[in-house]
């Protein structure tokens, strides 16, 4: 690029939190900057592409703006290129100025219960990324054929899944779910979801408008018993003075409670103040043992206490949805209790040069939207750095160079372009947004070798 030296920036990630960081430094003036967002994937968009629900179109649309940002001079895309072993974190200090982590919150927290890795208990992120068509994922062998599936937690991650087993083939058929999810959630022997919320309802942390959802599928009655609803007197104090969400989940669950069943062919039954213990079976999930809460204070908070009520739930299927949880990348400090990056505002502790936005600055919460804020305060603390005179000058390496010397088949965003039009065109005729590429073979296949316009 010509005009005055671009400060030369690598963006490790290309979910909301990438994207937003990348948009956040090309609109910057002084200095200016170039660059360059890599992803292990082929594909861009994180989990609007591979976790965000695929009847869930709207919210997907995000990824107009992302496409904005990535025609903005000076943006180039590598993909499939794996930070760890295709390049490490020091060789991308060599050749930018600067490097940003938003490399997100990548396993599941686990549930520590015996039997919580018995066939047919599974971490509800295995579970989206199969249905999303996450090429990882698409071998996993889901058994629908029980009547019964469990999901535990309390979060939107948990409605998402408690939806999707619910939808009917009229509600599957225009989104982008790939085809053996659809035929499996379809054909699938399901009759009951159970979502298990270890508090009440005022402390549980799924949205209002992900609620209402539940109460208005074509194919599934919502059941929540009206004792459920009773409150203790701290939450009910609680609800006094809460906030919108927790008083409007209450408002609908109250509903939901008093709503005849219709008598749909499935129901989801939302259970609160309950815990597993143990997940049974001798080959394979057969049933969830689950311990009846009481909620005490503690540190302000409300928590769980268990009672020695237990119950015993026959299931087949037990999808573990208790947050997600960041992972280490060797070369980069990390917080093993938060699951973080050590940072302060965005400024990884202890190495230079380096920043973190996204989950793996904060920790797995929020909607889409709030990593726009968060990668804004990352890219401030950047650019002020960089104006400080801070971020010195490296080698003058350039990352494609690097990964052509080591036959690193990367994609280009015009690589992405390539899958992105194979895919609507193989949705049009379907009239589907797109029928994804879920091979590695058939993305590197159509998103290698397509070169950008530099
Ligand atoms: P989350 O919102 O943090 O919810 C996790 C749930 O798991 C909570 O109900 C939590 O209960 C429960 N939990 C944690 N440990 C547990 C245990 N040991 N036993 C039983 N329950 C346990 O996480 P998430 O659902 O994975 O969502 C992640 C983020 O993505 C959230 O910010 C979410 O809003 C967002 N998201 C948004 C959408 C949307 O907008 N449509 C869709 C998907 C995800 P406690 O409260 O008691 O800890």
């Amino acid at each position: 690029m010509s005009g005055p030296r671009h400060l030369r920036v690598a963006v490790v990630g290309s979910g909301p939190a990438g994207f937003y960081t990348a948009d956040a430094l090309l609109k910057s003036e002084d200095p200016p900057v170039a660059v360059d967002v890599l992803d292990r994937l082929p594909t861009p968009w994180g989990l609007v592409r591979l976790g965000v629900a695929p009847d869930h179109e709207n919210i997907k649309a995000v990824s107009r703006a992302f496409e904005r940002t990535a025609a903005r001079p000076g943006f180039r895309f590598f993909g499939n290129v794996d930070v760890g072993s295709a390049v490490t974190p020091a060789e991308l200090l060599e050749r930018y100025d600067a490097v940003v982590y938003t490399i997100g919150a990548q396993t599941d927290r686990r549930l520590g219960v015996p039997g919580e890795d018995l066939p047919g208990s599974w971490p509800a992120t295995a579970f989206v990324a199969w249905y999303n068509g996450h090429p990882d994922y698409q071998e996993l062998p889901f058994d629908l054929s029980h009547g019964r599936a469990v999901v535990v937690g309390n979060g939107n991650v948990a409605i998402d899944c408690a939806r999707m087993l619910a939808l009917t083939a009229e509600e599957l058929a225009p989104t982008d779910t790939v085809d053996a999810a659809e035929r499996a959630i379809v054909g699938s022997g399901i009759r009951e979801i159970v979502m298990l919320g270890r508090r009440g309802p005022v402390q549980a942390a799924f949205t209002p408008p992900e609620l209402q959802e539940l109460g208005e599928l074509a194919g599934a009655d919502v059941h929540v018993d009206p004792h459920d609803l009773e409150l203790d007197a701290a939450s009910a104090e609680a609800l006094e003075h809460d906030r919108e969400r927790a008083r409007r989940n209450v408002d609908l669950l109250r509903e939901f409670a008093a709503r005849p069943a219709k008598g749909l062919p499935r129901r989801i039954v939302l259970r609160f103040l309950v815990s597993p213990v143990a997940i049974l079976g001798e080959e394979r999930v057969e049933a969830i043992e689950v311990v009846h809460n009481e909620l005490v204070e503690q540190d302000g908070r409300l928590v769980a206490r268990p009672t020695d009520r237990r119950e015993t739930l026959p299931c087949g299927i037990v999808l573990r949805s208790v947050g997600y949880q960041g992972v280490e990348l060797p070369g980069l400090p990390f917080d093993a209790g938060e699951s973080i990056v050590p940072n302060d505002g965005g400024r990884v502790r202890g190495v230079e040069r380096t920043y973190a936005a996204g989950w793996i600055k904060r920790g797995p919460s929020g909607v889409i939207g709030t990593n726009k804020k968060d990668a804004v305060e990352t890219v401030d603390a950047l650019l002020a750095d960089a104006r400080a005179g801070l971020l010195k000058a490296p080698d003058d390496g350039d990352l494609e160079a690097l990964l052509r010397d080591r036959d690193v088949p990367f994609v280009e965003y015009a690589g992405w372009q390539a899958i992105d039009a194979a895919e609507r065109a193989g949705g049009e005729p379907l009239g589907r947004p797109r029928v994804k590429l879920t091979a590695w073979s058939d993305l590197l296949d159509t998103g290698r070798g397509v070169q950008s316009r530099s």
